[in-house]
């Protein structure tokens, strides 16, 4: 396990990687910016996702051919679907749906079509890399003075003690932003924690590819009618901490996992 992808949805989360990283340097192909450096002493490419699933895609498979990346860790944010999972929680995928796949009545209901597979599952060993990671960073006592947020960050956003969730998360090239979408959601996968715009499409590339992978996202908001106004302000002041927190617990001990 040579050289790691960090995959970011979005500007704020890759520059907090970035800020991190001694000696990254740009390579441009497909119209991004793979930042090749070193990351707490481990090989990294750090990368822009771009939004939705074809532009995950197109990083991911060109992160594989051009690369030569030996696993992949999205960070990002999510929509929280799941009864219990609030706004400051971390979702790590277990596996993945594209909920707005449907070639139905040619084939069942977000199957991916050709594949006789509906939910993606992402790398069972660096998934638990992450969730400990992320439980490490995340931790009281790791969260105030000097953690990845002030005492005042998190009283002003209510986060009390942010739980770390493992399970199905959801993928569709929409934001979830009213009650009625999200409810339909948790209809149709009662299971779902969350929801986001990247993952599942990750996870098809790397099973075509063969490479492993792992998907962490923080929820920014509810996925409902309110979710526009919570997520902006989430991205701005906690999410890009959440992440960069979580992947340096992770890298910590990167050698020792899979
Ligand atoms: N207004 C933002 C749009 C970001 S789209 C901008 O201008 O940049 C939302 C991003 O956060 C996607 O990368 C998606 O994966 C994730 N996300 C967070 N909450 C979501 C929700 N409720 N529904 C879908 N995606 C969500």
């Amino acid at each position: 396990m040579n050289r790691l992808a960090l995959v970011a949805a979005m500007p704020e989360e890759l520059q907090a990687l970035l800020d991190t990283m001694p000696d990254e340097t740009p390579v441009r192909r497909g119209g991004r910016e793979f930042w090749c450096g070193h990351l707490h002493g481990v090989e990294v490419v750090a990368v822009l996702s771009g939004i939705g699933k074809v532009a995950a895609a197109i990083t991911t498979t060109l992160l594989i051919s051009e690369f030569k990346v030996d696993a992949l860790l999205f960070t990002g944010v999510a929509g929280g679907l799941g009864p219990d999972v609030r706004v400051g929680d971390v979702v790590v995928a277990t596996d993945l749906v594209q909920h707005d796949m449907d070639a139905s009545p040619l084939f069942p209901r977000h199957e991916i079509p050709g594949r006789g597979i509906t939910r993606l599952p992402a790398s069972p060993a660096l998934s638990e890399a992450l969730a400990r990671g992320a439980r490490q960073a995340l931790c009281p006592e790791a969260l105030g003075q000097g953690g990845p947020l002030s005492d005042v960050h998190l009283h002003e956003l209510g986060l009390q003690a942010p739980r770390v969730h493992t399970g199905l998360i959801l993928s569709g090239d929409r934001f979830i932003g009213t009650a009625a979408d999200s409810q339909a959601l948790r209809q149709a996968f009662p299971d779902a924690l969350a929801v986001e715009m990247e993952g599942a499409a990750i996870a098809q590339v790397c099973m075509d590819l063969a490479l492993p992978f792992a998907v962490v996202r923080t929820i920014s908001d509810r996925a409902d009618d309110a979710a526009h106004v919570d997520f902006m302000r989430f991205v701005s002041d906690v999410a890009q901490r959440y992440s960069s927190a979580i992947v340096a617990q992770v890298l910590r001990s990167w050698p020792a996992h899979p």
